[in-house]
């Protein structure tokens, strides 16, 4: 696909970057067949290509109407269709360039652009998320039920064990920001599993927010400036030899890994961020790679329905890495369909897009539950969080079940 850039975008390099990007794309139409968004309402502009088409025309004429904001928006950025395109488009990138553009060239409601600069504003910092909670809890009995349902109750942490003396590896620990917060027991549970294998986690307490938070939303600078920020702080124990950064939420796993990429062309953190990008890795990668007969004894026989997030299927392309973990150990997994399919949670999609967040909701926990499940399990804090809100069984990280 050929793309005359609009002059207006002729020094413009995300622009460039976009119709290089846009170039690959043959049309097929085959990445329709995997889309959410197309699947949910059958609309070739809420589909990629036709999504492909609408940055192509916002790039040739340098401007962007209602119905191109609002089918860019409308993308989870699952990258569900990177996954079918036979012909190699990197789609989430596109759509990072194309929100980006779609910023500089059209303006949004004062509503939608006070709504985006509050969730700027609090998830990326896991104390105001906290501050959040506390007075979501508080008021929570006076909510209407389904609002109530969205506030997640306080999660008890498991009791922290000091690292395995035996710990002879160390290994950086993103804390990240929601999930600081909101389910501390994910990062304790972390800890405690790879202590059983000797493996030590350390957490930089200068490190934070991936940046994924700001980059999805059109404000890629300052999303790539918490980048640089958890660089700086990871660097002294990257000097030191640490054997890898564990990041136990996908969504943020799937950034660092493209911290790379992102910041190429930064004289003074490209070949940093390179190796920290080398270095990244989910926690279901260090673990498949041990020796996991620690765990055989697992006495957990509750039926176990997996959701890989796409972040870790089609960001990180680890799509079964879940399931065959938890074979190992011995616990009993429950049947599910259209594993392909986005939740609906995708960052912050299911405040900005709730109606098409709750269908995608409904319709992905009816694939989890035909084998009626007795507990669900996901890896990143947005999707169980997500799930949480309407299943009738608990949804947890699976690296709980591996802390017993
Ligand atoms: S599958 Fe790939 S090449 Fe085909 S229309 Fe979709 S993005 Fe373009
Ligand atoms: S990223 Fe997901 S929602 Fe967006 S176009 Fe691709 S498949 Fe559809």
């Amino acid at each position: 696909m050929q793309v005359k850039l609009h002059p207006r975008f002729d020094e413009h390099k995300i622009a460039k970057e976009a119709a290089d990007l846009l170039q690959s794309c043959v049309h097929c139409g085959f990445c329709n067949a995997t889309c959410p968004t197309y699947q949910d309402m059958f609309d070739e502009r809420d589909g990629p290509r036709g999504r492909i088409y609408l940055i192509k025309h916002m790039l040739e004429s340098g401007e962007a109407g209602d119905a191109t904001r609002t089918h860019l928006d409308r993308c989870l950025t699952c990258r569900a269709c990177e996954t079918t395109c036979p012909s190699g488009v990197q789609y989430g990138r596109l759509a990072d360039a194309g929100r980006e553009l779609m910023e500089t060239v059209s303006g949004r409601s004062i509503g939608d652009r006070f709504l985006r600069r509050m969730i700027r504003l609090i998830f990326p910092y896991s104390r105001r998320v906290g501050a959040l909670l506390f007075l979501g809890r508080i008021v929570k009995p006076i909510l209407p039920r389904a609002l109530g349902r969205q506030i997640p109750a306080k999660q008890t942490i498991a009791s922290s064990l000091s690292p395995s003396p035996s710990a002879s590896r160390k290994m950086i620990v993103l804390g990240g920001c929601v999930q600081a917060a909101i389910t501390p027991n994910t990062n304790e549970a972390a800890r405690r599993v790879l202590g059983r294998c000797g493996i030590e986690l350390v957490e930089s307490r200068s490190a934070g927010c991936c940046g994924a938070v700001d980059y999805h939303l059109g404000a890629q600078n300052q999303g790539l400036d918490f980048a640089r920020r958890n660089i700086d702080a990871w660097w002294p124990q990257i000097a030191a030899g640490t054997e890898a950064i564990v990041t136990t939420a996908s969504g943020c796993g799937v950034m660092v890994k493209d911290y790379g990429v992102l910041l190429k062309d930064d004289d003074t953190y490209a070949a940093r961020a390179a190796r920290v990008s080398e270095l990244a890795k989910d926690l279901s990668e260090v673990l498949e790679a041990e020796d996991l007969s620690v765990f055989r004894e697992s006495t957990i026989r509750a039926r176990t329905a997996v959701h890989c997030p796409c972040t870790l299927s089609h960001g990180q392309k680890l799509g079964a890495s879940l399931e065959r973990i938890l074979k190992r150990v011995g616990i009993p997994l429950a049947e599910t369909t259209e594993k392909h399919l986005c939740c609906g949670s995708a960052g912050t999609y299911s405040l900005l897009q709730a109606d098409i967040s709750q269908r995608l909701l409904t319709r992905k926990l009816a694939a989890l539950s035909i084998d009626k499940p007795d507990q669900i399990v996901t890896a990143n804090i947005g999707c169980q969080l997500h799930l949480g809100t309407g299943s009738d069984v608990p949804v947890m990280h699976w690296i709980e079940l591996l802390d017993n």
